[in-house]
């Protein structure tokens, strides 16, 4: 089964995911923790590349080029990480997939999400994740927890509140847009609530 942890900035991804990774593992399934951009070798050059050229100061990548390099981090991804994983029959959960370049290549930057979606489902060969767990959370509040922590500071200042508007808005349309696939939770929530819900539905959808 495949499933993919979505959210903006300070929804609480990490935290959420290593705890259903921990469930799954001490019911005895093998699990692959895995996210995007970055989990091959090849991604973790991509994602330097993007998020470098995303910070303040530096000179801009062109939205189409950023696009791309994200479609390329999850081809690599796909082939090499999630499809093998998934023919052995492993739980893969990853931090970030298709739905990230449709909120941030698309609505945030502003380019036609449609095109996004087929270059998405190009470099992916068409794998679709099994489940959704959307982490939503008001931007005001997720860059706060995050740039508390220090973490990307100058980058997530870079962008404005209204394109994470933006973001947020396109991850909450696209799971309204397919409910069964989606489960949306408030990442400002308790920590172990939220987890507690993550691990019932995936459980349900794993057969218990
Ligand atoms: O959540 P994570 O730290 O992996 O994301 C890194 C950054 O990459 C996020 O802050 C997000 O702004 C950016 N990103 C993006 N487009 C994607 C995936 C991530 O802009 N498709």
């Amino acid at each position: 089964a495949f499933v993919v942890f979505e959210g903006g900035e300070g929804a609480g991804k990490s935290t959420q995911l290593a705890a259903l990774a921990e469930t799954l593992r001490q019911e005895g399934r093998e699990v692959v923790v895995t996210r995007e951009p970055g989990a091959t070798d090849v991604g973790v050059r991509i994602r330097s590349l993007v998020l470098e050229s995303t910070t303040a100061g530096t000179a801009p990548l062109s939205p189409r080029a950023e696009a791309l390099l994200y479609a390329a981090d999850r081809a690599h991804h796909v082939a090499t990480v999630v499809r093998p994983a998934l023919a052995r029959g492993a739980v893969v959960i990853s931090d970030r997939y298709v739905d990230s370049s449709l909120a941030y290549q698309g609505a945030g930057r502003t380019l036609p999400v449609d095109e996004v979606s087929w270059l998405s489902a190009w470099a992916t060969g068409g794998l679709k994740p099994d489940l959704v767990v959307l982490l939503d959370v008001d931007p005001r509040a997720g860059l706060l927890r995050v740039t508390s922590r220090g973490a990307g500071k100058d980058r997530l200042e870079a962008e404005s509140l209204d394109f994470h508007d933006r973001v947020r808005d396109a991850f909450l349309d696209l799971a309204a847009a397919d409910p069964k696939r989606y489960l949306v939770l408030d990442g400002s929530g308790p920590v172990d609530q939220i987890a507690a819900a993550i691990a019932a539905r995936v459980g349900g959808m794993l057969g218990e």
